[in-house]
């Protein structure tokens, strides 16, 4: 499998690098970094102030390299009825997209002792691994450690690990 990240909008050098980190670690896979991409037209909601995920999914469809691609952006995103999400991309497709908006809003409350920046990028790795374990058909997990595990908090991406749990890893096999 190959991945292709599609950084939509201003995403920081930092994130880039631990969206292709995470992939790489766990999926084993070849990941490469796609020319960033402006935000896609009509995705915007005026009423809701925020942007529509599936556009973002379309848009690395469409212009992603990779058997798998994956949006970054640093947007506020939607989905149907959920105030935000975190990430989105439908079982078994070719493309993704995760929003870096609401990982960096709140600390993990002692969670641990890392910094902000390093909570930070765990949350992200932990999302486009999360994102791309659906894209190759895996569905939500009920282990809280597993990458798998639906966490619509950050304190839920907190918990978990990142890598897949031993069901999830057989299964994507
Ligand atoms: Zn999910
Ligand atoms: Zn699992």
């Amino acid at each position: 499998m190959d991945v292709d990240v599609v950084p939509v909008g201003d995403v920081s050098a930092r994130v880039k690098r631990e969206a292709s980190d995470g992939l790489r670690t766990v999926y084993e896979c070849a990941v490469s970094m796609h020319e960033p991409e402006s935000i896609p037209t009509g995705a915007y909601d005026a009423d809701r102030d925020q942007y529509r995920a599936e556009e973002f999914i379309d848009l690395a469809q469409r212009v992603g390299a990779g058997e798998k691609n994956i949006a970054i952006t640093p947007e506020d995103l939607y989905y149907r009825r959920r105030n935000y999400v975190f990430g989105l991309a439908y079982l078994s497709g070719s493309g993704s997209v995760i929003s870096t908006h609401r990982l960096q809003t709140t600390s993990d409350g002692g969670f641990s002792n890392r910094s902000a920046g390093d909570i930070f990028a765990d949350r992200v790795r932990k999302e486009v691994v999360h994102e791309i374990g659906h894209t190759l058909g895996l569905e939500h997990c009920d282990n809280k450690r597993c990458v798998m595990n639906f966490s619509p908090t950050v304190r839920e991406v907190d918990v978990k690990e990142q890598s897949l749990c031993g069901t999830c890893q057989r299964d994507v096999a």
